[in-house]
C-alpha cells in the first residue's frame, strides 16, 4: 500500500512533541525538518514541501493554549489541516451537463490505466446513480485497448462504440457521440490513445477530440508509481489540453506517494478518484480529508464503511446482523464472511483504515491467505448441515471426523473452531455497541 514509510516517519516526527507538556519553538523546529525530510523522501515535489512546511511552522509557532488539546494534539491537527489543504481540501465530483449526455475524456500516457479507469468510473456510475453510459475506443494505435474496453463493456453491460483500428480517432469519436445522442445515454466516457512521451501529434489529436466532443471533463490518469514524472506529465498535459480533473492509479502498490501529494498543488487541477487495484471496484472517491488522515496514519473510517457498503450485499448484512444480535452466527455465515471479503480485497489494507490500526505490530498477519482460506473452507463444507448450524454439537469425535474427511489435522480443526468462537464473540460485542471490549479498540 501506498505512503507506508511516509506515514512510519510522519508519526515519529509527531510522536516526539506527545511526550512533552510544553512544545518549545526548538521542538516545531526540529519536528519540522523531520517532516520535511520524510516529505522529500517520499518524493514530494520541493515546492510543495516547502510550502506546506513553511503553513505548518507558522501556525504551529503560534499555537495557542486550548483547554481541550494539548499543544502536542493542536500541532497534529495543524499538519492535518495542512496537508489536507494540499491534497485539495474539498472532495470534486464529477462536473454534470445540465443536458444529458455528460461527456467524459480520459487522458494520459500509456499504461497509466486509463481503459481500466473508464471501465471503472462506468461501474462506479452505475451503481452510485444507475447511470447508463456509452463508452467509445478512441484508442486505435494499441489494438488491445480496444478490445480491453469491449471486455469491460460486456462485464459492466455498457455499450461500446468502436470502429476497428482504421478509423480516425477523432471521427470515431464525432460518430460515437452522434449514437449516444440517438440512444440517450446519460453518460459518454472517451477512452484516448496515450504515447510512451508526450509529443505534439499525440496532442493535436487529443486538442481535436476535445473540440469534437466539447467535454465536461477531461481527466488526466496518472500512474502514482512514476513519482515525480507523473507530476511533470500533469504539469504539461494541464498547460496544452486545460484539464478538469486527475485520476491516480496504482495507489495500492508500494508507491512513496509523492505524486498524490504533489499533483494538486502543481497543476491546480483536483484530484478526483484514486485506482486501487486492477478490479473494476477498485476505485475510490477522492476525498483530500480522508486521504491526510490515512497518511499520517490516523485510519479512513469513512471510506471503509462507504467500501463495505457498496461491496456488501445489504440484505446478507442485514440477515447477519439479526444473527449477530441473536447469537446465532454460524459456521454457514462464517464460510459467507470468508467470500465477502475476499471479494473486498486485501484485508490488511482494509485494517489500515481504522484508526489507529496502522502502526499495529502484526498487521501483515491479517492477510487473507487464499490457502488457509480453502483449508477452513474444506473443514466446515466436512461438516454435517446440522453441525455447521450447531458449533456446539463438534464434540472429540465429530472434530477428528471432520479432520480426517477433509484432509488437515485435529488440531487445525480445533484452532479454526476456536478462532470461529472467537469472531462470533466479536461480533456479539460489536453488535451489542460494546466495541472497547475488543482487544485493541479501547486504546483508540
Ligand atoms: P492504458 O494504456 O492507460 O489504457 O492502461 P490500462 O488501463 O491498460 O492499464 C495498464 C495496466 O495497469 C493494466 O495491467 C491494468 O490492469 C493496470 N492497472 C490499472 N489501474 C490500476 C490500479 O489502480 N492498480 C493496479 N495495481 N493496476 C492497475
Amino acid at each position: 500500500m501506498a505512503f507506508e514509510s511516509l506515514t512510519e516517519r510522519l508519526q515519529q516526527a509527531m510522536s516526539k512533541l506527545r511526550k512533552k507538556g510544553k512544545v518549545s519553538e526548538a521542538d516545531v523546529k526540529e519536528m519540522m525538518r523531520e517532516i520535511r525530510l520524510a516529505l522529500l523522501e517520499a518524493d514530494v515535489n520541493l515546492q510543495v514541501v516547502k510550502e506546506f512546511t513553511k503553513n505548518v511552522r507558522e501556525r504551529a509557532v503560534g499555537v495557542e493554549v486550548l483547554e481541550s488539546l494539548s499543544p502536542a494534539q493542536q500541532i497534529v491537527k495543524i499538519v492535518d489541516e495542512e496537508l489536507t489543504k494540499t491534497l485539495g481540501s474539498e472532495a470534486v465530483g464529477i462536473e454534470k451537463n445540465p443536458k444529458i449526455p455528460t461527456v467524459i475524456m480520459m487522458v494520459g500516457l500509456q499504461g497509466a490505466g486509463k481503459t481500466t479507469f473508464a471501465g471503472k468510473l462506468a461501474n462506479h456510475l452505475i451503481k452510485t446513480e444507475k447511470a447508463r453510459p456509452l463508452m467509445i475506443a478512441g484508442d486505435v494505435y494499441r489494438p488491445a485497448a480496444i478490445d480491453q474496453l469491449k471486455v469491460l463493456g460486456q462485464q459492466l453491460d455498457v455499450p461500446v462504440f468502436d470502429m476497428g483500428t482504421e478509423v480516425s480517432p477523432v471521427e470515431i469519436v464525432r460518430q460515437g457521440m452522434e449514437l449516444a445522442r440517438e440512444k440517450k445515454n446519460d453518460y459518454v466516457l472517451i477512452d484516448t490513445a496515450g504515447r510512451l512521451h508526450i509529443d505534439e501529434a499525440l496532442m493535436d489529436e487529443l486538442k481535436q477530440i476535445k473540440e469534437i466532443a466539447q467535454p465536461n471533463e477531461i481527466l488526466l490518469v496518472v500512474d502514482a508509481m512514476t513519482g515525480q514524472d507523473a507530476v511533470n506529465v500533469a504539469d504539461s498535459f494541464n498547460q496544452q489540453l486545460g484539464i478538469t480533473g486527475v485520476v491516480i492509479t496504482k495507489l495500492d502498490g508500494d508507491t512513496r506517494g509523492g505524486a498524490a501529494l504533489s499533483i494538486r498543488s502543481v497543476t491546480g487541477a483536483p484530484i478526483k478518484f484514486t485506482g486501487t487495484g486492477e478490479k473494476l471496484t477498485d476505485l475510490e472517491v477522492f476525498h483530500p480529508d480522508r486521504m491526510s488522515s490515512r497518511i499520517l496514519g490516523m485510519g479512513d473510517m469513512l471510506t471503509l464503511i462507504e467500501k463495505a457498503q457498496q461491496d456488501y450485499d445489504e440484505k446478507k448484512a442485514e440477515e447477519l446482523a439479526q444473527k449477530m444480535r441473536e447469537n446465532s452466527f454460524d459456521f454457514n455465515d462464517f464460510i459467507e464472511q470468508f467470500e465477502q471479503l475476499e471479494n473486498m480485497g486485501p484485508l490488511e489494507d482494509l485494517m489500515k483504515m481504522i484508526p489507529g490500526m496502522s502502526q499495529m505490530p502484526g498487521l501483515e498477519n491479517f492477510k487473507l491467505d487464499p490457502k488457509d482460506v480453502a483449508r477452513k473452507k474444506a473443514m466446515i463444507y466436512s461438516m454435517t448441515p446440522a453441525e455447521r448450524e450447531n458449533p456446539d454439537l463438534l464434540n472429540p469425535s465429530r472434530r477428528r471426523r471432520i479432520a480426517a474427511g477433509s484432509g488437515n489435522s485435529v488440531v487445525e480443526v480445533n484452532r479454526m473452531i476456536k478462532q470461529f468462537k472467537e469472531s462470533r464473540k466479536m461480533m456479539q460485542q460489536v453488535s451489542k455497541g460494546n466495541i472497547n471490549n475488543i482487544p485493541g479498540m479501547d486504546q483508540m
